[in-house]
């Protein structure tokens, strides 16, 4: 079969790059109707009043926003390895009070999951990782102070969810009014637990 061999030779070459441009080629000639009914000015707020603040865990894509019923144009969806704020205005921070103050977000959850891979990451073995991929020593001295910070005090992902909710809530930035909730999630099952009840 001559046709499906030379099909698989020029998959093999395809960048992950062309791979995209190729899906999206396909996507925006059969834009979904769902996707086109969207009213594209209102949808730019929250339309639930909610931003999330949640791991990037691969598992959680197209996964997490389901589970929750939360759909295109409801919540604000903030991510990044192990849900963490690790200073008083940095990129977690920043974009919760864009959210609160300019786009209407009332509530925020802080979602964790369980088997979260941040819990086994230690700044020594990243920086052995950086070291051996070429970043230099004094680029490494540069953030150590704040990698250790941030990843050796990461074991259990629970009690990272109660102290970032404590760091939210009581951000000086953040206003008071604006309940923060902690929830644990499973990346197999889709299920939800409450750690902490923001209203409380
Ligand atoms: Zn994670």
């Amino acid at each position: 079969m001559p046709f499906l061999k030379i099909h698989f030779v020029w998959r093999d070459i395809m960048t992950i790059l062309e791979e995209v441009l190729e899906s999206n080629d396909h996507f925006v000639k059969h834009l979904p109707e769902v996707y086109c009914a969207i009213k594209q000015h209102e949808d730019k707020l929250p339309n639930r009043h909610l931003a999330i603040v949640t791991c990037m865990d691969t598992r959680l894509v197209d996964f997490l926003e389901p589970a929750l019923g939360i759909r295109r144009g409801e919540a604000k969806i903030i991510k990044n390895a192990g849900n963490t704020v690790t200073g008083p205005f940095e990129a977690t921070i920043r974009s919760l009070m864009v959210g609160v103050f300019e786009l209407g977000v009332k509530e925020i959850m802080v979602i964790g999951h369980h088997d979260c891979g941040i819990a086994n990451t230690t700044s020594h073995s990243l920086i052995e990782k950086m070291l051996n991929r070429g970043i230099s020593k004094d680029a490494i001295q540069m953030i150590q102070e704040e990698l250790e910070r941030w990843l050796d005090n990461f074991k259990y992902p629970i009690e990272n969810v109660k102290q970032v909710v404590e760091k939210i809530r009581t951000n000086p930035l953040i206003p008071n009014d604006v309940p923060v909730h902690g929830l644990m999630f499973y990346t197999h099952s889709g299920k939800i637990d409450i750690v902490i009840d923001g209203y409380k």
